[in-house]
Parts: structure tokens; sequence; C-alpha cells
């Protein structure tokens, strides 16, 4: 691999090192003389690499007896490597890339056509060195199982069906049918893909979970933003941390009272990326001339920002153990955002699933949230891309309660939102923030609070990973957990 080289894209520096996508490749049903020869199983390789944009250094290939095949490619990038046993109509492939300038997804319709293989399965891996200190970008994002359509309606060229996993916990994930794959980078932060469903239209994924989708995007970016936008007697000045699409901005500035508006998102690839292939996103407003976009990390954004505003929208991707967002969700982080709030003023912060099953990292956010603020108020909505009843959470030290609805109503009246929302309008308002009574009696039970130490987040890691349905003892059962594995 050398030394690590940097390359361009879109004006931001990729760092073309150690990120690769390790491919994990079940084909079954596949033809028992190809898997046989040698030759067939090199050129089927061979085709694969070049359709990656990989080098091929070189190749070794054995035919065994009585029958199978083992070869090996060496790429500049790294390797593909391929294991058949005919008699069960069976191959074992393994596509290892590093860097950002090859593609070796595009491989696997290629390799599925020249073993005739009617059954795909695939794990992708992202490997790499720590993107930052303290996080590990390496980790399994997906289980996708690849799929051969009986007929020719596919995506990528060879007739199949592919299936991108969208959302998911420890304990299950949903899958999306690709129908075409629009755009596809690893940035220095995340892997961002961009793909078309027929059911949900086109969808941005990050490091596998899915961020929007086109059919239900308003719900959650109207539901994010509204309620504390017009529960707020005059929102002047709102920040935005993350929301690289670009909806999040749009609808604060439905607001008329707005007069500035800035967005800081950690990562320039997505907002560029979004900006070409979703403009409908942000519908002009990254050029309206009350917005301003910062690439940087929101963190220290914030940390370093002389500024207050009068809302802050977290539209960040979720609080897991390995992001780049986790800092945003810890203690020290909402004092600091506390502080850069006026008199007044309301934090919103995306926080994840909630339902009976899955409660965790929600009411991991809202005691984090209560150690800083004296007023947390959760609302929720269904949004049909994400699989799962979604949840926001108001905090503020100003008790805003009792104007619940009266303010909605004058906002509406001031015909801001009038005719705009798809979503959001007075009854959607009070529905969100009326929970169903066992919803309402979980939101004290189970999380924990986040800080910004590492036992922290190891902690959390373990209790996300092995709480059913949640941790009742919270942040000091999982911190007794992790003493008890040190030992
Ligand atoms: N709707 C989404 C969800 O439910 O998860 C959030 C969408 S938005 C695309 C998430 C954005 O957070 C991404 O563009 C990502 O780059 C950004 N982000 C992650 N970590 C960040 C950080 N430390 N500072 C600023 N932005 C960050």
């Amino acid at each position: 691999m050398g030394k690590a080289r940097t390359v361009t894209y879109a004006g931001h520096r990729l760092y073309m090192n150690t990120s690769g996508i390790h491919l994990l490749c079940e084909f079954n049903g596949c033809n028992p003389s190809i898997l046989a020869d040698a030759c067939a199983i090199q050129q089927a390789c061979e085709a694969a690499a070049r359709l990656s944009k990989a080098t091929v250094l070189r190749a070794d290939f054995h035919e065994f007896l009585p029958n199978g095949v083992s070869g090996f490619l060496f790429l500049a990038e790294s390797h593909i490597s391929i294991h058949t046993w005919p008699e069960h109509k069976y191959a074992a492939v393994d596509i290892y890339t590093c860097g950002t300038l090859v593609s070796p997804r595009d491989a696997i319709p290629a390799i599925s056509a020249s073993l005739g293989a009617s059954d795909v399965h695939l794990r992708e891996i992202l490997r790499g060195l720590p993107v930052r200190p303290g996080s590990y970008a390496s980790r399994e994002v997906s289980s996708a199982t690849a799929v051969l359509a009986d007929n020719n309606d596919s995506l990528i060229n060879a007739g199949k069906k592919f299936w991108l996993p969208g959302s998911s916990s420890h304990h299950e994930r949903h899958c999306f049918e690709v129908r075409e794959w629009i755009a596809s980078a690893r940035s220095q932060y995340q892997q961002i893909e961009i793909v078309r469903n027929e059911a949900y239209g086109r969808m941005l994924f990050l490091d596998g979970a899915v961020q929007s989708a086109e059919s239900d995007e308003y719900m959650y970016h109207e539901a994010l933003v509204h309620p504390a936008m017009t529960l707020h007697h005059n929102p002047q000045r709102v920040l935005i941390l993350g929301g690289g699409e670009g909806a999040s901005l749009r609808e604060a500035l439905r607001h008329s009272s707005v007069k500035r508006a800035v967005m800081v998102d950690i990562d320039g690839m997505v907002v560029e990326m979004c900006r070409q292939h979703l403009p409908e996103w942000s519908a002009g407003a990254f050029d309206d001339p009350r917005s301003e976009v910062i690439i940087a990390d929101g963190q220290r954004w914030v940390e370093a920002c002389a500024e207050q505003f009068d809302i802050i929208l977290m539209d960040l991707t979720d609080q897991i153990e390995v992001g780049s967002s986790f800092p945003l969700y810890t203690r020290e982080f909402y004092e600091c955002v506390q502080s850069r709030l006026a008199p007044g003023g309301m934090l919103v912060v995306q926080a994840g699933e909630l339902c009976v099953c899955e409660y965790f990292s929600h009411c991991t956010i809202r005691r984090t949230l209560a150690t800083t603020f004296r007023y947390v108020t959760t609302y929720m909505q269904h949004i049909p891309s994400f699989v799962a009843q979604w949840s926001w959470i108001i905090a503020s030290n100003d008790d805003w309660t009792d104007l619940r609805n009266s303010r909605v109503s004058n906002a509406r009246a001031n015909g801001d939102l009038n005719t705009i929302t798809r979503f959001y309008d007075q009854a959607t308002h009070v529905r969100m923030f009326t929970l169903p009574r066992d919803i309402a009696d979980l939101l004290d039970k189970g999380g924990m609070v986040i800080t910004s130490d590492d036992t922290s987040r190891e902690a959390y890691q373990i209790a996300a990973a092995t709480r059913t349905p949640g941790w009742p003892g919270g942040a000091g059962q999982a911190i007794q957990e992790l003493s008890r594995r040190r030992e």
C-alpha cells in the first residue's frame, strides 16, 4: 500500500490510505462445470477486478482433483480470493480493497453472472485505521443479501436485485432493495451511499444507516424543526449541527422571523453529494442569503463560537459509540450548548428510535440532557423509511410546556407555515407530544448519562449491546459490567 496518499473529490481532500471495504460473498446454485474450471474462474476474477477499477499485480489459480478451484489475485489495492466446491454448486469469494478510488461492490453482479449463481449472500465490513483518536472506523455495516431476481428488471447490469441494510440495532436489521446506485463514496468520516428504491425514491445512507428518503424526508425534517420554532416567540438565530442534506436548513428558513441560520456539518462530501444528487432536500437553502454553511466538527465549532442562538437543532447521525457524532451527545457538550442558547432558547435533539422494544438510546439522550437542562420533553412520530417510531427531545431552561398549543396556532395564523408544510400542523403537533402510557412510563427507565470520558463510551457500548430490553440500572450497571470484564 505504501504511504498514505491524498486525492481530491469535489474540492475536499480524501485520504487514500488504510480505509477499505471487505466483501465476504457466498455464491450458491452455481454452474458446477464453471466452478471446476480454473481458467473460467480466473477470467471471472480478473473481470471483477477490472469492474472494481483495481489493478491486478499477479494471479495464481489451481484446479484440484477430483474437482474444485482455489485462486488468488494480488491487487495493488489488496486482493480477491476464491474457493469453489463444484459438488455443492458453491463458491466463497473474498474481495478486499483499500482506498477510495476502487468500487469493489461493482464486481459482485459480474462474478455472480460468470458463475451462474442463483443466490448471493454478501457481508460488508469497513476496515482501516481509526479516523481519529478514540474512535474506530472499523465495524461491520451490513449483512446485505444480494438475491438474484428471476426476471431482468434489475440494476447494475446483471439482472440482479441488491438489498442494502437500512436501519439496524443490535437485534434487528431492515433491508431496502436498491434499484439504482446513484453515488457512492467513502469520506474521511463515513461511507456514503445515495441509491434509488422503488417505494421510497432516492435515499441517503451513511455507514449503512438510512438518513432520509425522498418519499418521507419532509416528515422527519418538519418534525425536527417546526415544534421548537413555532413554540419560540421570535426565533431569529438558528444553529443546525449536522443536517448535511440541507433539509433542516430549508425548514428553518421557512420561518420569516429567521435572520441567520448556520449549519455546521463535519462532512463536506455529504453536503456536496446531497447538493448534487438530492437537490430538492435543500431546495435552494444553501444559497439563501440568511444561510451560512460551515464544514467543521460541530463540537469544536460550538466550543469556539461566541455567538448565541434562539434555536439549536441537532440533526446528527445516531450516537453510535464509534461514530463522529458521539461527542455531541455527552453531558459536557450539552453544557456547552446551553451556554450558546440565548434566554428562552431551545435545543432540539433527534433522539433515535423509541418504542417498547428499543428505548435505550432515547433514554440515554434524555437522561444526559436532564443533567443540564431543567425541562426535557419527548415527542415522536413514525417515519416509514426508518422503519421505526422516531423521537426528538426539546431541552430548555424555560418552561414552555403550557404554551404547547397556543403558540402553534399563532405561528400558523401568521401565515409562516400555512400551505407550506406537508406534515406539520397544530393537530399533528399535539399528537406528536401526546405519548401513550407505555412509552411515557419508559422515559425515565433505562439509559445512562454519557460523559466525555472513555469509560462512558465503553459503558455505553456494552449497555447498548447487551441490554434486553433496557438496562434498568442504567450507567451504574453498565459501568459495573465494564469493571467486571476488565478484571
Ligand atoms: N436524519 C438523520 C438521522 O436520523 O440520523 C440525521 C441526518 S444528517 C445527514 C447527519 C449528519 O450529521 C451527517 O451529514 C454527518 O456528516 C453529520 N455529523 C456527524 N458527526 C458530526 C459532527 N461531529 N459535527 C457535525 N456534523 C456531524
